[in-house]
């Protein structure tokens, strides 16, 4: 019998007395929008937790990764990855970009740089990765092979908040990156988004971007978007913040509760902590093997009839999707390892609110204890 359904993830949220004076002080200034104190604040509060040297924040990250895309002019060709939300693909389609996937690599499900020299054609513009789950890309190789071939790099970094890889923010690699402040991810401001970017210049060329084009009030200097985000998210954002270290602590006991429960079950395969990384534990994906008993679906079933919802964290691929699957990349014969990935994943819940308990029943039903 089904009570409460554990999800895969919950919103991590504040005391509501904490949001109240964040709330009086928008009603006092009236100012909903465009830039606004919380805006500004949030902005200056996220360069210096992230460690990074720009900030412009986003309504969410799929406008943040359009405008990504639109700053650095990107047109052709884009080499990037089955293995992600659909929004990675869709932000390409959006600019009649052509997606070239590339597959994935074994152990970290992020694109895989031995594989992308091969896709480059004379179209090729940039290349956009995703660090899948927070892992870090192979952000080396892959900046090797764009500087060699003349390439931008955009990363999806949608999971990778906070994340720091070898002494220094994940967000800091590439040409941009984009994060996503929606409400499922490990910081939110109901929905959000932002582009992490390298120095003003380029901030001031997004910021015109995300309002319409405006430069000033009567200069409109490109076909821009409406991308702002409003005063109440980005006020939601700076109580957020307050509590998202803590937040993650919490996320970081669960996944080793979870590793000491699930070690050594036959056909259950847990992914390695990424090395030289301080993580953000936002999900936690085992691979169900042949070996085990059940499928992966059948599994994914049975948890859910007693009242626990995992989610099948990236199933189907990109690649498969009507408006992708036609192209000579998204073939399966492209893409081996995306879809043994794919089709062995289940995302267990992680979220600051889920008791011991709780992970204990879950992986309790995982070892086979279905009564
Ligand atoms: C969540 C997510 C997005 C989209 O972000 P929104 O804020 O929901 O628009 C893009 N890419 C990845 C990898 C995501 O997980």
């Amino acid at each position: 019998m089904i009570q409460n359904p554990i999800y895969v993830t919950q919103p991590y949220m504040p005391p509501l007395e904490e949001f109240i004076p964040y709330l009086q002080q928008i009603w006092g200034s009236k100012i909903l929008t465009n830039n606004g104190p919380m805006h500004k604040n949030l902005e200056q509060e996220l360069v210096e937790y992230l460690n990074v040297p720009e900030v412009a924040l986003f309504a969410n990250g799929t406008l943040a990764l359009l405008t990504a895309l639109q700053v650095l002019r990107i047109s052709g060709e884009v080499i990037t990855t089955p293995f992600s939300f659909v929004a990675t693909a869709h932000s390409l389609f959006w600019h009649s970009i052509k997606p070239v996937f590339v597959d994935i690599d074994p152990q970290i499900f992020n694109l895989n740089p031995e594989k992308i020299e091969a896709a480059i054609t004379p179209r090729t513009t940039a290349i956009m990765p995703v660090h899948v789950y927070g892992k870090p890309c192979d952000v080396e190789n892959i900046q090797r092979i764009a500087d060699s071939y003349g390439l931008k790099v955009i990363y999806d970094a949608a999971h990778a908040f906070g994340v720091q890889y070898k002494g220094q923010s994940l967000l800091s690699h590439g040409d941009l990156s984009t994060l996503s402040f929606h409400a499922t991810k490990v910081f939110n401001t109901f929905e959000g988004g932002a582009i992490i970017c390298p120095n003003a210049k380029t901030k001031q060329q997004i910021n015109d971007l995300k309002n319409f084009g405006f430069h000033d009030e009567t200069t409109v200097v490109a076909p821009g978007i409406n991308a702002k985000m409003n005063e109440v998210q980005a006020a939601f954002g700076l109580l957020q913040l307050k509590h998202v270290d803590q937040a993650i602590a919490r996320r970081e006991e669960i996944d080793r509760l979870y590793r000491k429960e699930l070690e050594g079950i036959e056909g259950i395969t847990l992914p390695s902590l990424p090395e030289d990384t301080k993580y953000n534990y936002t999900y936690f994906p085992v691979l169900v093997e042949k070996e085990y008993p059940l499928t992966r679906d059948g599994l994914n079933n049975r948890l859910r009839e007693h009242g626990i919802i995992p989610r099948r964290y990236f199933y189907p691929l990109i690649s498969e999707f009507p408006m992708y699957r036609g192209l000579p990349s998204a073939t399966s014969q492209n893409l081996p390892v995306a879809h043994k990935v794919a089709e062995s994943v289940l995302c267990l819940p992680i979220y600051p609110a889920l008791a011991d308990e709780e992970v204990a029943k879950i992986a309790s039903l995982i070892q086979g204890n279905y009564t």
